[in-house]
């Protein structure tokens, strides 16, 4: 028995992340509490979507997908080290600039 329930199609068939067409979180206080995900089961071609609780969501199931416009953690470090990099004079160029 796995521990993760992860997406089963009707047919039984356990949902990898290549079959996943979309998906998405449902936020409370900004706290993700449902994932929402379609699919498309590769072995009977069924259309299908599930919600999953967002504590029992395996997060492999999307590995190695990126889905565009995510951020992903190089970026956040290199935005974190730009940020402290940032000078008085900077923040000065920076609000002049948006005025
Ligand atoms: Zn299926």
């Amino acid at each position: 028995m796995s521990s993760t329930p992860g997406i089963l199609c009707s047919c039984g068939r356990r949902i990898e992340s290549r079959e996943v067409l979309q998906h998405g979180y449902f936020m409370n206080h900004w706290k993700p509490v449902w994932v929402f995900v379609k699919y498309r089961c590769s072995r009977c071609r069924m259309l299908g979507e599930q919600l999953v609780d967002y504590s029992q969501w395996d997060g492999s199931i999307l590995e190695g997908e990126t889905p565009a416009g995510e951020i992903d953690d190089d970026e956040v470090r290199r935005f974190a080290e730009q940020l402290r990099a940032l000078r008085p004079s900077d923040l000065d160029n920076l609000a002049r600039s948006l005025t």
